[in-house]
């Protein structure tokens, strides 16, 4: 008797990486824009591009503790007349003089007419007669006006994310507020007749609903405004008024649990009739059926139910979907080569994200392990991996000392 044909590897089954630019093209960023104090700027996306009014920095300065001198002065070892100092936010308020040098600090102006700084540790002083070693180059420990930035120099692009280092970018050109898109909402909830809420005593054949967390979680550390509307029980009504609620109040929809064939039935009935959807079998594993699709004017995106295909979609699908509605330029996540400790069992037919932890050996070379079993109704698996062991669709099993691609979890998930 011929074996039944392995139901992951029908050849209808689309790719991830050909299915995403499908989803993409159905989402349109906000248009909505606000103005906020820098203060309150971490997190969110740019709305505008940024240039420079202002030279930075705006003035010659020291980049080191020293004397600063004039290069020609001193073509080898010999002593200059000390005639002032030069602090940070206090100048030297001389004139320049031949032969002569002026103490100066990290970031002090380099007062006219000099134009090189010796580090003190070359120095020895005796009262106003500074024997100076002489630099190798004029200009040496000189942070020159305009040498970071010039005016109307282009500093950030709209869509890029505002982390701590543009929060400093956005400082130093002395803008206190900034124009960013406006937060995105999101409203979830999980769909599912045996979930309990936390706290509650389990009845048999019930389990916690542990997705709502998770997907909490995620969307906190993406920054957008969500709304948690709980656990909606398999029924066509409640799923319905859920939907229609959660359309009312935000530019996404997001739920887990019931789209899997069978079980899709109440919401491919209710979002027939109010809105629109499509269901997607995905050569991914964990996550073969996705569901994504409009109700009202928000984007719906419906989640396989097994907590971690539940954060494997979100990672891999709904994230690139929200930064594109937010604004965001898109990411490309960083992908690096290490050699895997242990083998891996895999059929041909899907891509796999199994859950991996990354480490570095003492010689500096990359190595992987997974995390065990990679059912994907363990969410174990995904709080001890740091990062995905991605197989692609048509490997197999992989023996262990292979070179194997991972991807390091990004902010999100860590
Ligand atoms: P479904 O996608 O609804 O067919 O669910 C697939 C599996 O995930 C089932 O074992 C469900 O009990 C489980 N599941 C669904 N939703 C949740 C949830 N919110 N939390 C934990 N497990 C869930
Ligand atoms: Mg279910």
């Amino acid at each position: 008797m011929s074996k039944p044909q392995d139901p992951c590897a029908q050849p209808t089954l689309l790719h991830p990486n050909e299915a995403l630019p499908k989803l993409l093209q159905q989402v349109t960023t906000i248009e909505d824009t606000e103005a906020v104090a820098l203060t309150d700027a971490l997190g969110r996306v740019l709305a505008e591009d940024l240039a420079s009014s202002i030279e930075m920095p705006p003035f010659d300065n020291s980049g080191m503790d020293g004397y600063a001198y004039r290069f020609a002065d001193l073509p080898q070892t010999g002593t200059l007349k000390l005639i002032g100092r030069s602090f940070a936010g206090h100048p030297f308020d001389g004139e320049f003089e031949p032969g002569s040098c002026v103490r100066i600090m990290t970031g002090a102006e380099v007062p006219a007419g000099y134009d090189t700084v010796q580090m003190q540790e070359y120095a020895q002083v005796d009262g106003d007669n500074i024997t100076l070693e002489p630099c190798k180059q004029q200009g040496e420990n000189v942070r020159h006006r305009a040498g970071e930035l010039a005016i109307g120099q282009k500093v950030l692009t709209a869509g890029t994310l505002i982390r701590a280092a543009e929060m400093g970018v956005i400082a130093t050109i002395g803008l206190a507020s900034v124009r960013v898109f406006r937060r995105v909402k999101v409203a979830f909830f999980s769909t599912g007749d045996e979930l309990r809420p936390l706290g509650s005593e389990l009845q048999p054949g019930q389990i916690y609903d542990s997705n709502r967390y998770a997907i909490k979680g995620l969307l906190e550390r993406l920054g957008v405004e969500w709304i948690d509307l709980g656990v909606i029980k398999d029924d066509r009504e409640s799923i319905r008024d859920a939907f229609r609620q959660a359309a009312s109040m935000a530019d996404m929809v997001l739920t887990s649990g019931g789209v899997s064939v069978g079980e899709a039935d109440f919401t491919k009935q209710v979002l027939d009739e109010e809105g629109k959807i499509t269901f997607w079998k995905l050569a991914m594993k964990p996550g073969k059926p996705f569901a994504m699709g409009h109700i009202g004017s928000a984007i719906f995106c419906g989640l396989p139910g097994n907590p971690v295909s539940t954060m494997v979609t979100f990672y891999k699908l709904v994230l690139p979907l929200l930064h594109k509605l937010q604004g965001m330029k898109p990411v490309t996540p960083l992908q690096l080569q290490a050699t895997l400790t242990s083998p891996i069992g895999k059929k041909p037919g899907r891509v796999e994200y199994q859950r991996g932890i990354l480490s570095r050996a003492e010689d500096g070379s990359l190595h992987v392990c997974t995390t065990g079993s990679q059912d994907s109704s363990q969410m174990s698996s995904m709080h001890s991996a740091n990062c995905f062991i991605v197989l692609e669709q048509m490997q197999g099993s992989v023996a262990a000392d292979s070179v194997v691609t991972v991807e390091p979890f990004n902010s999100v998930l860590c």
